[in-house]
C-alpha cells in the first residue's frame, strides 16, 4: 500500500488512469465540440463508460462496482477532467456520484438490482431531483409533494437546472411528505405517465451537458419507490452532499491543473518582443502563483478525502472548506490561464475559453461557496456539532 499522503496512488489506480485516458483520448476528445453544439453528450457515451466500469470504481462488486477506494474515484475525475469537456465532467459526475451513493447507502435490494446495477453498467442514465424554481440553497423550501394515496405515490410539482434530465431513466427524488421540512426521497422512472422534461434553455457553459426542467403532473408511483425511510430525506440529501462536494473540489482541482499545465505550455511557445513570454519575470510568477494555488487546492481537497475515508459525512467541516477554497481559487486560476493566451485565450480553437466557462458552476452547483461559508461559520464560529449541520434545515 502507498502511504505517501501526497501521492496516495497505486500501480493499480494508474493502470485505471490509463485506461480512462486511452478512452477519453479516442472517444471522448474527437467529439467535444460536436457535443458542445448539441448541447449534450449522447446517451451511448454513458453506455460505453459503463461497460469499462469507470462509474463504479468505488462501488462494492456486488453492486456492479470494482471494490477499489475512494482513490480511484479521484483517478477518473482527475482523468476527466484533464480531458477539458466540463459538460461531461458534469454529466457523468451526477450520474456515478449524486444517485448511487444514496441508493447504495439506504437502498434495498431490489432497488439496487433495478436502479444501482444499471446505472453503473451504463445501460440506465440517472439524475438527482432536488431544486426547484422557488428552492435551491434552501432545500427544505422545495414544494414537489409526494403523497400517500394507500396503494401508491402521487408526486406533483417541478424540478429545475437537473442534469442528465432530459436523458435519464429515472430519477432520484425529493419530494415533500409532511409540513416543515419533512421531504423523502423516491426513485422515479421518466417514463411514468405525467412525467415531462424540457433543456432549461441555453447556459453560459458545460454545453455537453444537458440540463433540464422537469415537471410531475399527478404522477403515479408505487409504495417501494422511496428511499430508506419516509421523512428522512433532508437527512439524506445533507449527508449525501459530503461525497458529491468532495467529488466536485477534485474536479475543480484538476481542472485548475489543466489549466496550469495549458499555460505555461503556451507561455514557453509564444513569442513577444523577441522573447518567449514565458521569459518574463511578471508572467513567470503569475505560472508561480497559479501552481501555488493549485498545489493548495490539492491539498485540501486531498485532506478532506482522508478526513472523508475515516469519518464519512462527518468530515462536513473540512470538505465545506475544500469545496468553497477549490470552486473559487480553480475560477483564479482558470482565468488567468485565459490571460496569458491573450487574444488566443478568447478563442474555441485554444480550449482555454471552454475551461473558463465551464469552471464557473464550481462556485454555484452542488451547494455554493456563500452556503459553504455558512457551514463552516456555524461549526467555527456557532460551535453547533457536526452532526447537527448534517440535520441543520437552514444549511
Ligand atoms: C448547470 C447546473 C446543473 C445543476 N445540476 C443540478 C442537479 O443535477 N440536481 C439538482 O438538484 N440541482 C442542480 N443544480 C442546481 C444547483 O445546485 C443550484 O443552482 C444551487 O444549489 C443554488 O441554488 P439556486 O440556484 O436556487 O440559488 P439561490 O439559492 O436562490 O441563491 C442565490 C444566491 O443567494 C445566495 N444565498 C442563498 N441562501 C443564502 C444564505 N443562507 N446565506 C448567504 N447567501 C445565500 C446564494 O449563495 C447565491 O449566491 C444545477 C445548477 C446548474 C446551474
Amino acid at each position: 500500500m502507498n502511504t505517501n499522503p501526497f501521492n496516495p496512488f497505486t500501480e493499480e489506480h494508474e493502470l485505471l488512469a490509463q485506461s480512462l485516458r486511452d478512452f477519453l483520448k479516442k472517444e471522448v476528445t474527437p467529439y467535444v465540440d460536436q457535443w458542445e453544439k448539441d448541447g449534450h453528450c449522447p446517451p451511448e457515451i454513458f453506455q460505453k463508460m459503463g461497460e469499462q466500469g469507470f462509474f463504479g470504481v468505488s462501488y462494492p462488486e456486488e453492486v456492479g462496482g470494482s471494490g477499489m477506494d475512494l482513490w480511484a474515484a479521484v483517478i477518473v475525475a482527475r482523468e476527466i477532467a484533464y480531458a477539458n469537456c466540463g459538460g461531461l465532467a458534469l454529466s457523468m459526475y451526477a450520474h456515478a456520484y449524486l444517485p448511487p451513493p444514496l441508493i447504495n447507502a439506504v437502498g434495498t435490494e431490489a432497488q439496487k438490482i433495478k436502479y444501482l446495477i444499471p446505472a453503473l453498467k451504463g445501460e440506465k442514465i440517472c439524475a438527482l431531483g432536488v431544486t426547484e424554481p422557488g428552492a435551491g440553497s434552501d432545500v427544505g423550501g422545495i414544494k414537489t409533494k409526494a403523497e400517500d394515496m394507500g396503494d401508491h405515490w402521487l408526486i406533483n410539482g417541478s424540478k429545475t437546472f437537473i442534469t442528465n434530465g432530459n436523458i435519464a431513466d429515472f430519477i432520484l427524488l425529493a419530494a415533500r411528505t409532511g409540513e416543515g421540512h419533512t421531504l423523502s426521497l423516491f426513485l422515479f422512472d421518466t417514463s411514468t405517465e405525467g412525467y415531462s422534461s424540457q433543456p432549461v434553455g441555453d447556459k453560459l457553459g458545460m454545453h455537453s451537458s444537458d440540463t433540464a426542467l422537469c415537471f410531475f403532473d399527478n404522477c403515479k408511483i408505487p409504495k417501494d419507490a422511496l428511499v430508506g425511510d419516509k421523512d428522512f430525506g433532508f437527512y439524506y440529501i445533507m449527508n449525501n452532499f459530503q461525497e458529491e462536494r468532495l467529488i466536485g473540489a477534485i474536479m475543480g482541482t484538476y481542472a485548475a491543473e489543466f489549466a496550469l499545465e495549458k499555460a505555461k505550455k503556451y507561455c514557453q511557445e509564444r513569442e513577444a518582443f523577441g522573447r518567449k513570454i514565458g521569459g518574463f519575470q511578471v508572467v513567470r510568477h503569475k505560472l508561480a502563483q497559479m501552481a501555488i494555488k493549485v498545489e493548495t487546492c490539492r491539498s485540501i481537497a486531498f485532506r478532506a478525502i482522508y478526513e472523508y475515508i475515516e469519518k464519512g459525512p462527518m468530515a462536513v467541516g473540512i470538505i465545506s472548506m475544500a469545496k468553497a477554497y477549490v470552486s473559487e481559487t480553480c475560477m483564479e486560476v482558470i482565468n488567468e490561464a485565459l490571460q496569458l493566451h491573450g487574444g488566443n485565450g478568447y478563442m474555441e480553437e485554444f480550449g482555454i475559453a471552454r475551461a473558463w466557462r465551464d469552471c464557473r458552476l464550481m462556485t454555484i452547483g452542488a451547494g455554493t461557496t456563500e452556503i459553504m461559508h455558512e457551514i463552516v461559520s456555524k461549526l467555527i464560529v456557532d460551535d453547533v456539532k457536526h452532526e447537527k449541520i448534517l440535520m441543520d434545515t437552514h444549511v
